[in-house]
């Protein structure tokens, strides 16, 4: 069957059952409670599930796709690539294996595409205990453009059948659909979703002048990402060079999937080959649908977006 199915296809089946073990270990580092916290750079830390998701994902994607370029948040040493066996997820995910492939997409092969990986995004919130907030993210680009992603909340609670279930996968493959959730329509008020953790006087006057009814301050971009696919937040706006090419990478190709845009603060997508400078200096604002998106734009006066490309 697997030789059939398109290569795109089965790369997001995979890394949907990747995730939920990365996910898996997000969750055991927590409970084990030596989160091992090291600090990265000013308000930018990494812990020890930070590391192993990481590695468990690598691991399990390039075992299966040896050709990929697999690009992770986090530096680890060359030679450190051993991991526990239950860590080499073969398993994939049964219903995006059915997905109907875009005909351009078809013929994608390992050596077209970057995979970018943010094995915890919201580090800051997963030290902090916002748990909910924390999601893992793989973002699959061909030709520098984001065209399937996941988004993996490890704490996302629910019920299923009367057991009680922990974690779920939100997937996206552009031009096919997105799955994982319930989607909804934008709330009836404007609402921004901005950092939580990093804000500074330039995200602060981008959201001044949006002129919104509510501001939710999440941590993650994926998990900001997702109150606009959920119907919680119409516009997320970060203008901050913060975030790096990991963090959009799956959000933008899940949202465009479902019909939104991600772009910088200056209305230019970010590109995602390989050889990209990895972070997104010039901010990011992102919509449910172009409506709000081009409302969004349209408010950010010409002297915040120099100050971002400066
Ligand atoms: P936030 O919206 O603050 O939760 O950030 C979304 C993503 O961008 C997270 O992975 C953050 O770690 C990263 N990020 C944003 N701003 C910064 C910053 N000033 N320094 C380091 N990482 C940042
Ligand atoms: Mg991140
Ligand atoms: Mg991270």
């Amino acid at each position: 069957m697997s030789s059939t199915v398109p290569l795109i296809v089965r790369l997001l089946a995979s890394s949907v059952s990747v995730a939920n073990r990365a996910g898996k270990i997000v969750r055991d580092v927590m409970s084990k409670g030596e989160l091992g916290i090291v600090e990265k750079g000013k308000d930018d830390y990494q812990t020890e599930a930070d590391r192993s998701a990481q590695k468990c994902i690598i691991a399990a994607l390039s075992a299966q796709f040896p050709k990929l370029s697999i690009i992770g948040e986090e530096d680890s040493p060359e030679n450190d690539t051993e991991v526990p066996t239950d860590w080499l997820v073969v398993d994939a995910d049964k219903e995006v294996l059915t997905l109907n492939c875009p005909t351009n997409l078809q013929g994608v092969k390992e050596e077209d595409i970057v995979v970018w990986v943010d094995p915890l995004d919201g580090t800051s919130e997963y030290t902090q205990g916002f748990l909910e907030h924390v999601t893992v993210l793989i973002g699959i680009s061909v030709n520098e453009e984001p065209v399937a992603g996941v988004i993996h909340q490890p704490y996302y609670k629910s019920m299923i059948g009367g057991e009680k279930k922990m974690g779920r996968t939100i997937w996206g493959l552009k031009d096919a659909g997105v799955g994982g959730f319930t989607p909804a329509p934008p709330p009836d008020s404007l609402i921004i979703t901005t950092t939580r953790s990093h804000s500074n006087p330039l995200v602060e006057k981008a959201l001044q002048v949006m002129n919104a009814s509510q501001i939710l301050r999440v941590g993650g971009a994926g998990y900001k990402v997702l109150q606009l696919l959920e119907g919680k937040a119409s516009v997320y706006v970060f203008a901050s060079g913060g975030c790096k090419k990991w963090d959009t990478c799956a959000p933008e190709a899940i949202l465009s999937a479902s019909g939104g845009t991600l772009s910088d603060m200056l209305g230019n997508r970010y590109k995602y080959g390989a050889s990209v400078g990895k972070p997104n200096k010039t901010g990011v604002l992102a919509a449910a649908n172009p409506e709000l998106y081009n409302y969004a734009l349209s408010r950010i006066p010409q002297e915040l977006k120099e100050a971002l490309a400066k």
